[in-house]
């Protein structure tokens, strides 16, 4: 099997190049680290030939299938199989990319997007290792659309968790549970995995990665009451910021 070290290298390469975002970095550790089973990742389709020809030679065992994103706004996308195209999609076709589901194991990658092309999302999410209360919110996000943002507010009762700051990632930032949708912003076993994912990045020697995402995840943020909208807390926005319109966010 291949070993610890050329494995964190190939990831990283890949984070270099950009062919994989920040964000999906603590799942990589995860998956690296023998924490998850399967990692899946959305791959552009010019750099599909490449992630191909590095996951051949490193015998990673990998399926694909080929997916179209619908823009719907406010960074919100529906991600849909070749067969799910109809035709008012096709003219918010944002673009076409890859779904590459890889292996370290014996088990059939293909069984993971076979799950999510089907329509069976909780199959598909607890093959990936998700928690089953996160899962189990993903439709009701998914169907408020644009104000996603304030509905994982809404269910958020306490005090916002770094961990499970998946608002970070509108502005550009990120946290532990990476591209994870959490049912609320302080899920206790979503917390419980970005935790998780902050073991495996250190016990990888990404130290310095590690702190990078600590750092964008405690970000304070301020949301619009009305659109959803997201932007991180500073200088410029705090000088605008209308309380009546607008709800800063701080994580701890
Ligand atoms: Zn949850």
């Amino acid at each position: 099997m291949i070993n610890r070290i050329t494995l964190t290298e190939l990831f990283l390469q890949l984070l270099k190049k950009n062919i994989v975002p920040l964000s999906i970095l603590p799942e990589i550790a995860l998956f690296i680290t023998n924490r998850k089973e399967f990692l899946r990742l959305t791959v552009q389709d010019e750099q599909f030939t490449e992630i191909q020809a590095l996951f051949r030679d490193n015998n990673v065992s990998f399926s694909v299938k080929k997916i179209y994103s619908v823009y719907r706004g406010n960074t919100w996308y529906d991600i849909k199989f070749e067969n799910q195209i109809c035709d008012i999609d096709k003219e918010h076709i944002h673009y076409v990319r890859y779904l590459v589901c890889c292996t370290l194991g014996n088990n059939d990658p293909n069984t993971v997007l076979k799950a999510e092309e089907e329509g069976r999302i909780d199959d598909a999410g607890s093959l990936l290792g998700y928690p089953k209360c996160c899962i189990n919110a993903i439709d009701e996000l998914n169907n408020s659309g644009l104000k996603w943002p304030l509905l994982l507010m809404q269910k958020t009762k306490d005090q916002p968790n770094s961990y499970v700051n998946r608002l970070a990632s509108v502005w550009g930032g990120t946290s532990f549970t990476g591209e994870l949708f959490p049912c609320s912003l302080n899920c206790k076993n979503a917390i419980e995995l970005g935790k998780s994912a902050e073991a495996a990045l250190w016990e990888l020697g990404l130290n310095r990665l590690a702190r990078e995402i600590q750092y964008l995840s405690q970000r304070p943020i301020v949301v619009n009451k009305v659109n959803g909208n997201v932007q991180p807390l500073n200088e410029t926005t705090i000088n605008d910021l209308n309380l009546e319109l607008q709800v800063p966010v701080f994580f701890k």
